[in-house]
């Protein structure tokens, strides 16, 4: 292995770490709310699980919809 093929692997590497960070930090920006951003209602923990990044309450939702 070269040296530019070793500069390859290293920009690949990283290029990975970099995506897996995003997608634990994207995971992280959408938690499911615990009130619905529209009626202020508390969002059931089970729709909380159920739907990522969930944001509203389900008739809201389904209003949106
Ligand atoms: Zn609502």
């Amino acid at each position: 292995m070269d040296f530019a093929d070793y500069g390859a692997v290293i920009e690949q590497q990283e290029r990975e770490q970099l995506l897996a960070h995003l997608q634990v930090k994207n995971s992280i920006d959408k938690p499911s709310a615990m009130e619905c951003q529209e009626c202020g209602d508390p969002i059931p923990q089970a729709r909380q699980d159920a739907v990522q990044g969930c944001q509203y309450c389900a008739p809201c939702q389904s209003e949106k919809e």
